[in-house]
């Protein structure tokens, strides 16, 4: 049996424009496809007993990465005047603890609501990096950092999410969680373009995800990270809570993606069974 993503790649469903100029990542992912035969999984990574939330509450103050509002909720019904309760909401797809589809950065990819659901439920592998973090907020992921993660804790396992814990939960509700200097740029980590080729590469991954407000170091101005990992069919968390509760393996990774057709993500209930 195919992975399910890699299945739909090869349909060529999220073959954008920009790849086959490129050619690059598309012939990539389609020597992968051609050569990975996954084995059936257990869907937990082990047997579990606890649920850690992995998700932030979302409100008008969380931050985002233009700096603007893009939470609104609207009364439309109360209970006092009603007899329930409820509120519209308007949102930006890409707010507080959220999933960016392949869609995000294609031309036609996959979108939220084609994301499998069998790729929503995953082995979690973190990858510490807050000491260096600490000392530069340019800090990324780095391969040395993936082969420092394996060498400790054996090989990434198959269809696993690579999370970055940077540390960055500690900065919310400062100015330091988007850390932007005077001219408006911000600093803070991410995935070096370097690292999410070698997972495309090297292992069976299907996610990763960051505590910080993007996938690309806060620096970024040319979207590397994201034009190399999307376009693979893969899908990317952004502002995960909570890393710091769960071992650097063995937590089962589910995410609570919404399903709203042709959207290119969304906010999501990320949840860690261990
Ligand atoms: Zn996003």
């Amino acid at each position: 049996m195919c992975h399910p993503l890699i299945m739909s790649y090869v349909k060529g469903k999220a073959i954008s424009r920009r790849d086959m100029f490129r050619g690059t990542a598309a012939a990539g992912a389609a020597a992968i496809a051609a050569t990975t035969a996954l084995t059936p999984r257990s869907v937990l990574a082990q047997p579990a007993t606890r649920v850690i939330d992995l998700t932030h509450t979302l409100n008008a103050d969380f931050p985002t990465y233009t700096g603007e509002t893009l939470f609104f909720t609207e009364e439309v019904f109360s209970f006092a005047d009603n007899g329930f309760n409820l509120d519209n909401l308007r949102i930006s797809e890409h707010i507080g603890t959220h999933i960016d589809a392949p869609l995000h950065f294609t031309d036609g990819g996959t979108t939220i609501d084609e994301v499998p659901v069998e790729t929503l439920v995953v082995p979690l592998a973190i990858v510490d990096i807050k000491e260096k973090a600490d000392a530069n907020p340019d800090a990324q992921v780095t391969p040395d950092d993936l082969k420092a993660w394996i060498a400790t804790h054996g090989p990434i396992p198959q269809g696993a999410c690579v999370a970055q814990n940077a540390g960055w939960q500690s900065r919310l509700g400062t100015p330091g969680f988007r850390n932007a200097d005077d001219g408006g740029v911000m600093h803070f980590p991410g995935f070096h373009v370097e690292a999410v080729k070698m997972l495309l590469e090297e292992a069976d991954v299907t996610g990763v995800g960051v505590d910080t407000l993007s996938i690309d170091f806060g620096q970024s101005a040319d979207f590397v990270t994201h034009y190399e990992w999307l376009p693979a069919n893969r899908w990317a968390v952004e502002n995960m809570a909570n890393l710091d509760e769960l071992p650097a393996t063995g937590a089962t990774l589910v995410v609570g993606a919404p399903k709203h057709q042709g959207g290119t993500g969304g906010p999501c209930r990320l949840m860690a069974l261990i």
